[in-house]
């Protein structure tokens, strides 16, 4: 168990790795979080600054975006799965601390692996979601409001590549959701 262990956590290092650099060269700068991001737990715990601007207005498209979720009960499936999640991870430790004879220190690196791996799929349930609700307002206001709506979310954004939003964060990147409401017919 020990090497596997060591196995996927060398693999989601040098993974990490690869994602901040090249989230580096995309954004043309730096970032102090991109250490952060490589330690295991740590990287568990950022919270990521979405927004250049502290809040957005409420606009047509935001409040037919909310309304959607609401309607589409959103907020249920996501507790549902949150307590999924909970449940895998602590039977997963106490099996690891129990019966597999595992030590501490593996026991917490176990932890975060499958926490991570959780994180992926969570935050994968929410951008489905976001389009979900995208779609749901462009029936509302029309493919010429939702696109605009975009359009102007992603001047306000934080640009960030795909893979990287993936791994830390509930919404897609504006650019991405733009692109996918440009494909709708209707
Ligand atoms: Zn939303």
């Amino acid at each position: 168990m020990n090497a596997l262990l060591f196995g996927f956590l060398t693999f989601e290092f040098i993974f990490r790795l690869v994602i901040e650099i090249r989230q580096m060269r995309f954004s043309g700068k730096f970032s102090s979080t991109a250490i952060l991001h490589l330690i295991p737990l740590v990287n568990n715990c950022i919270p990521m600054r979405d927004l250049r601007a502290a809040a957005l207005p409420e606009t047509p498209f935001i409040k037919a975006h909310e309304t959607a979720h609401l309607k589409m009960r959103h907020q249920t499936l996501r507790s549902g799965i949150r307590i999924s999640g909970f449940g895998i991870l602590f039977f997963t430790l106490i099996y690891a601390w129990n019966y597999s004879g595992a030590t501490l220190l593996l026991s917490i690196l176990l932890f975060h692996l499958i926490l991570s791996f959780l994180q992926v799929l969570w935050n994968a349930v929410c951008w489905f979601q976001e389009y979900e609700a995208d779609a749901a307002a462009f029936k509302v206001i029309g493919k010429a409001g939702t696109e605009k709506s975009l359009a102007a979310l992603i001047q306000k954004e934080i640009p960030k590549q795909t893979l990287y939003a993936l791994l830390y964060q509930e919404h897609p990147p504006a650019t991405r959701r733009l692109e996918k409401i440009k494909t709708r017919k209707r």
